[in-house]
């Protein structure tokens, strides 16, 4: 897969599901691949416009890649293993097929480690589950995706997920819109590149 040092901007996260969002550092699934997230430094810049972290744990987890860059690699890692295990996952379930056991070895495993890095709490009057205070920020960000993918996936949002036609994109996404209707990850961008083809097709 090709490395690509892009320039992370707000409207690149169209998921509306951080698991999603994970799959969409790649540009491109199935065509020509691109990973957008080559260094531990553009995968922190990301957790952070996702909002997978909060500004104080992206600082947190940044010195902690600056202190331990080898351990900052191994989340790297781990992560992107991750995200090919739920884009793989999900596509299965878009396309009605069964799941790799590969794939769902490595979700189960990060199912069991978010099991056990929190504990229950009661904060104000209501229940939460908080991080243990073994967890580094570094680590927190495939636990939180994982927490998201589960939630997607524990109840399906029958027809809701979807992927961009888009030529070399590949991305996907809830469609939330009334009638099920969004088509691109971004109208303004895979969406009109097909339309001037669509245009130059007919005029040629
Ligand atoms: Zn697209």
């Amino acid at each position: 897969m090709k490395p690509v040092n892009h320039h992370w901007i707000a409207r690149d996260i169209i998921g509306g599901n951080s698991a999603l969002d994970l799959v969409n550092t790649v540009s491109g699934w199935g065509y020509d691949p691109e990973d957008w997230v080559p260094e531990v430094a553009s995968f922190l810049v990301w957790a952070r416009l996702s909002g997978v972290l909060n500004e104080r744990e992206r600082k947190q987890a940044a010195r902690l890649a600056e202190s331990s860059p080898a351990a900052a690699e191994r989340a790297l890692a781990s992560v992107k293993e991750l995200r090919f295990a739920l884009w793989g996952l999900v596509t299965s379930l878009q396309q009605r097929k069964s799941a790799k056991a590969s794939e769902l070895s490595v979700i189960n495993e990060w199912m069991r480690r978010l099991a056990l890095s929190e504990q229950v709490a009661l904060k104000c009057g209501r229940i939460e589950f908080v991080p243990n205070r073994d967890i580094s920020a570094l680590e927190l960000i495939g636990l939180r995706v994982t927490a998201a993918a589960m939630a997607l996936l524990k109840n399906p949002p029958a027809g809701q997920i979807k992927t961009c036609p888009g030529e070399n994109c590949g991305w996907k996404f809830l469609d939330r819109s009334k009638n099920r209707s969004r088509r691109w990850c971004d109208m303004a961008v895979c969406g009109n590149v097909a339309k001037a083809r669509e245009y130059r097709a007919r005029k040629g």
